[in-house]
């Protein structure tokens, strides 16, 4: 699904030389890097704040402390989505709202997301599933109208851009992370936060760091979460190659759509292009035919890779189902996850492999 080695190789000599600095300076916390990569990043993303934390869990559940929320608030997120999400507002104490999503965008949808709002929501987090953004137009003044935060979970959209701007600055905050398969992605476990309210940033940088505003004194209850030196430093090499990086990802994407064009029982991945580019994390087919464990198996077959993001509903996790939801509120999610396949999705896949892949595809559907 992901060649890290073959990304490593070709920068190999500028990673070993900044990690084998940092190495040597042995300022494996807190080291100059983190805070020129954080520089690095604001300025990428235009956003006046960034502070990096340790993972993009980190981040959310972060992003959530930074609220002031109470016990029993709800949030609504996505039901067809990872579980990072809804795994912090239950871990916080919050009441986790899942709404279903847009089966053409597999982004929250904006009318269910509007009817789960009730006089307990405080915050929305909406997923930029896949590399492509949500609605943020709609969610924005969704939120406006009922006062609501919002914190978008750009983890597998960095560089993606919503009407001119970076996922992530839309919201009140964006988490992002940088697992080593992400778009920009760290070797070994990284994340961060972003906003532009100087306000929410002073909290966000207190909480990341054990709730402390002045060294030794403890406002609240915070966390240890931090972005290490040497993953700073490759993450810092690795970001002025990312608008690259996507744009192979994004190259690989246009092969596929074009070899998959006109398929009966195949839809490949609709671009919102009236709002949102989309960096493709994920290159995720719907086979509308019903066989799309069939096609799983004979891509197998021939090792192709092909893998189902996701095969649960966040709402049927027996960690998060409340028994209060109702299957006919989410027709798109239960849809998807019988539906959805990913495919081989990075920034080296060779011609070969895309002809081989795609070869592989079709020769499923008209057998
Ligand atoms: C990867 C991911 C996360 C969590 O990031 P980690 O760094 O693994 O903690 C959160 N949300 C989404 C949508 C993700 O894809």
């Amino acid at each position: 699904m992901v060649d890290l080695q073959s990304q490593y190789q070709k920068i190999k000599g500028a990673i070993d030389q900044s990690i084998t600095n940092v190495i040597e300076s042995a300022a494996f916390i807190n080291g100059p890097e983190v805070k020129e990569f954080q520089a690095d990043l604001e300025q990428y993303l235009d956003v006046k704040h960034v502070i990096p934390c340790g993972n993009g869990t980190d981040a959310l559940q972060i992003a959530l402390m930074a609220l002031g929320l109470k016990p029993g608030d709800e949030v609504i997120t996505a039901d067809f989505t990872f579980a990072a999400t809804v795994e912090v507002i239950n871990l916080l104490g919050l009441q986790s709202v899942l709404v279903d999503v847009d089966y053409d965008t597999f982004s929250i949808d904006t009318a269910r997301l509007k009817a789960a709002i009730t006089p307990k929501t405080k915050a929305i987090i909406p997923v930029h599933l896949f590399g492509q953004c949500a609605n943020m137009d709609e969610i924005m003044e969704i939120a406006q109208e009922h006062n609501l935060y919002v914190i978008e979970d750009t983890a597998q959209a960095i560089g993606a851009e919503y009407k001119g701007k970076k996922a992530g600055t839309i919201g009140h905050i964006g988490c992002t992370s940088f697992f080593p398969s992400k778009n920009l992605g760290c070797y070994g476990d990284g994340g961060a936060i972003f906003t532009n309210d100087d306000a929410i940033a002073h909290r966000l940088r207190g909480i990341v760091n054990h709730g402390m505003y002045q060294r030794y004194y403890h406002d609240e209850v915070g966390v240890n979460s931090r972005l290490d030196s040497i993953q700073a430093a490759v993450l810092r090499h690795k970001l002025p190659l990312l608008d690259g990086y996507n744009a192979a990802r994004r190259s690989a994407a246009d092969f596929y759509d074009q070899a998959f064009a006109g398929i009966e029982g195949l839809l490949t991945p609709t671009r919102a292009t009236d709002y949102s580019t989309h960096a493709f994390h994920q290159y995720t087919l719907r086979i509308t035919n019903g066989q799309r464990d069939e096609l799983q198996a004979f891509l197998t077959e021939k090792e192709i890779p092909a893998m189902i993001y996701y095969p649960v509903p966040l709402r049927k996790q027996k960690a998060y189902d409340t028994g209060k939801y109702i299957d006919a509120d989410f027709p798109n999610t239960d849809r998807l996850i019988k539906e959805v396949m990913s495919l081989p999705m990075h920034t080296e896949l060779s011609n070969e492999q895309l002809v081989y892949i795609t070869e592989a595809v079709k020769e499923f559907f008209v057998k």
